[in-house]
């Protein structure tokens, strides 16, 4: 069996109460959808399947794909593709909404979220096992340094929800950090309905990559300080200062 590999982010669940909880919070239902992000050596996959759910995985290494060949062999509801998430288009593998599992990749998992937000339409719900510290950062507000894109992208989209910790001794190799399990649900949010996400794309990114700066120099280019006081917005605030709505207001003030 080759050894964990760092550039795919391998360090599998080895703790078998951890395994309990992540199959307890899922609520599996016999004959439901689920799609594996990265089944490693099949530690989740396993226990999923006896849970009598349609399971399609999707794991990148191609050192690992003999093993979990064999879980096919024993679960006709299983089957798995050797492919990079990021390259998968959900509607290209289903016909309907999937619920998605993961112990992320952490490296990628920023990625993963991304592109999570992409396939919404085709997600009933997600839940991921990520680094702690990157956790926070999805479910981040504003005046918090962990508050930034990615709690915008990610609260915009999705309701979260922390489910429970898992500490670091559960895996192997042993992470340098704990991790934290955490449920997304997507949601219709008639605040963004006919918002051009592109120009908050734009906007939330000239805002953060210089988040020590005032909000009116971030985004000089985009509107002036009489613009953002016109929308209740003090100009001499930091990127990491303005709520949600704020930046949702600015998107709609520039689209206008
Ligand atoms: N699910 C297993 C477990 O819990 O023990 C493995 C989790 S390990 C943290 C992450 C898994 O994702 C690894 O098996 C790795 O090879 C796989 N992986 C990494 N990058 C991937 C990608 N872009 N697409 C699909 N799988 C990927």
């Amino acid at each position: 069996m080759s050894k964990p590999k760092k550039n795919f982010g391998q360090n599998f669940l080895i703790d078998q109460i951890v395994l309990g909880r992540i199959i307890d919070a899922l609520s599996l239902v016999n004959g439901e959808q689920v799609l594996e992000i990265g089944c490693g050596k099949g530690a989740l996959t396993e226990r999923m399947l006896m849970k009598g759910i349609n399971l399609k995985g999707v794991e990148i290494d191609r050192d690992l794909i003999e093993g979990l060949d064999l879980i096919k062999l024993k679960h006709k509801n299983f089957d798995v593709l050797n492919q990079d998430i990021l390259k998968v288009n959900l509607k290209d593998i289903s016909d309907s909404k999937l619920r998605i599992v993961g112990n992320l990749p952490y490296n990628i998992s920023s990625k993963i979220i991304l592109w999570s937000v992409k396939n919404k339409d085709m997600i009933r719900d997600v839940h991921f096992m990520l680094q702690k510290e990157f956790g926070e950062r999805l479910t981040s507000g504003p005046n918090k340094k962990s508050y930034g894109r990615l709690s915008i992208f990610t609260q915009l989209f999705f309701k979260v929800e922390v489910l429970f910790d898992v500490s670091s001794e559960s895996f192997f190799p042993k992470p340098k950090v704990d991790s934290i399990f955490l449920k997304l649900r997507p949601q219709n949010n008639k605040d963004i309905e006919n918002l051009d996400i592109e120009c908050l794309q734009n906007i939330t990114l000239k805002a953060f990559t210089k988040r020590r700066k005032k909000i009116s120099s971030c985004l000089k280019e985009y509107l002036s300080k009489e613009d953002l006081k016109k929308i209740n917005i003090d100009p001499d605030l930091r990127p990491e200062n303005l709520s949600i709505a704020d930046y949702i207001s600015i998107t709609r003030y520039i689209q206008n």
